[in-house]
């Protein structure tokens, strides 16, 4: 039995339990830093990265979470959740002192928030994602998009942006950090949470 994490301060947490009980395995709602002992694995959920930002650091759970990243814990973060896992967010929010909003970061890469537009251009597409034979039904909710990743940062999927004629990414693996600019959470698909489930256990 694998035990997964998933942050419940805000957004669709519960979702993500779901998907994890769904899998057979056992789903943990996480607030507090000594609910990280013992974790197999985490995931940040969709929702609002800032939000999440500033919850995760008044509940003092931001630092662990970043020191638990850089002592290996797997962890996969959707949409907000990407947002959160970057090293850098192109065009951060600012609280009204003027600070810019911060993440966990851990994967090096450059992310544009709400890229494809505004939520009335929420959208939903099959995908190929690498590894998987056949597509994907990715759901993005004011979704973020890739605009740069490091070296030893894999691209899993991209979608054609024809506004730009040309293609963004929106999953990236680093070692063993998963992230989606979509929700396989919200849609029924599980192919994304299975393969984070053999990133934990060393399978894939
Ligand atoms: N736009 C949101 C953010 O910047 C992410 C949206 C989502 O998680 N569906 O955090």
């Amino acid at each position: 039995m694998t035990t997964i994490g998933v942050l419940a301060l805000q957004g669709d947490f519960r979702e993500h339990l779901r998907a994890i009980d769904d899998l057979g395995q056992s789903s943990v709602p996480v607030r507090r830093a000594r609910e990280l002992t013992g974790l197999d694995g985490l995931i940040i959920p969709g929702g609002e990265s800032t939000a999440i930002d500033k919850l995760a650091r008044s509940f003092d759970i931001a630092q662990p979470i970043k020191d638990a990243i850089a002592d290996g814990l797997p962890v996969y973060g959707s949409c907000a959740g990407l947002i959160m896992l970057a090293d850098h967010i192109v065009d951060p929010a600012h609280d009204l002192k003027g600070n810019p909003q911060q993440t966990f970061g851990g994967i090096d890469m450059s992310v544009r928030r709400n890229a494809f537009g505004r939520q009335v251009d929420s959208f939903e597409e099959d995908i190929d994602f690498k590894g998987l034979s056949e597509p994907l039904k990715a759901v993005f909710i004011r979704a973020p998009w890739v605009e740069r990743v490091g070296e030893n940062v894999e691209i899993l999927a991209s979608v054609p942006v024809p506004a730009l004629d040309a293609t963004r990414i929106v999953a990236v693996r680093s070692r063993n950090l998963l992230a989606t600019s979509f929700h396989p959470e919200v849609s029924g698909e599980r192919r994304v949470h299975e393969l984070f489930i053999k990133i934990i256990r060393g399978e894939a």
